[in-house]
């Protein structure tokens, strides 16, 4: 089953008068169930494509069927309802709340989507991630890896089919770069289709199937191993 189908997504950003073609024409199809790397240079569109799939944003042309639906075309608070019912997004920098507890930033998500078990599932999902004893920590209280932890948990709280991370690793030393990508696995193996944004090779090789852009477009050496 096709649980991302894009076509032709272009996305255009004027700065100082001049064009910059972030993403040019991309097309490309994930299957459920997938776990994808998409890598690339620094500036190749990576982030921009990967805010459009997670519906933080809109393509300028083409279209972008999330689960059957054309998500291209619909408003704002109709993506918003999307995104939180099929999306997990895990960014490079965690985009924690800094004043809120890691219970309260999972909690989050479902406060946002009218869950009245907020708080068991939150905590739920930190012991998923092996946070149940930090639980009332706050951001500024944690490693970093235990803040993307906190990131990962906070996105499947809401139990969604897709997980993105974009450069979830970025800004992670090696070992523990390893124990996120090992949840990511652990999401795979659950069913989940994850999608990872990366420039790390080693990443990359962790993912069955490898698409690389340069420049906004997607390359020919994209690859997929077996099946
Ligand atoms: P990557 O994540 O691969 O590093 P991005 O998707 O962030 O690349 O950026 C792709 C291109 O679009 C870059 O040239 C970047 O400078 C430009 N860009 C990204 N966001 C904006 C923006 N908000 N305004 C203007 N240019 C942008
Ligand atoms: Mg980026």
């Amino acid at each position: 089953m096709i649980v991302i189908d894009a076509v032709g997504l272009r996305k255009t950003y004027m700065l100082g008068g001049t064009e910059i073609n972030a993403l040019d024409d991309v097309s490309f199809q994930i299957s459920k169930g997938e776990k994808i790397a998409i890598t690339g240079p620094s500036g190749s569109g990576k982030s921009t494509l990967m805010h459009i799939l997670g519906c933080l944003d809109r393509p300028d042309a083409g279209s972008y069927k999330l689960a059957g639906e054309d998500v291209a075309i619909l408003p704002s608070s109709r993506l918003a309802e999307i995104r939180n019912k099929h999306i997990g997004f895990v960014f490079q920098t965690f985009n924690l709340l800094a004043r809120l507890s890691a219970l309260e930033n999972v909690e989050l998500p479902l406060l946002y989507a009218g869950f009245r078990d907020a708080k068991d599932r939150a905590a739920e999902a930190l012991r998923v991630v092996g946070l149940a004893d930090r639980m009332y920590h706050e951001p500024n209280q944690m490693s970093g890896g235990q803040r993307q932890r906190v990131a990962v948990a906070r996105a499947i709280v809401t139990n969604p089919a897709m997980i993105l991370a974009d450069e979830p690793t970025g800004n992670l030393d090696t070992k523990t770069g390893d124990e996120i990508m090992a949840l990511f696995e652990d999401l795979n193996k659950d069913g989940r289709t994850v999608v990872i944004v990366t420039h790390e090779p080693d990443i990359a090789a962790q993912c069955r199937r490898i698409i690389h852009i340069r420049d906004g477009k997607i390359e020919d050496k994209s690859i997929s191993k077996g099946a």
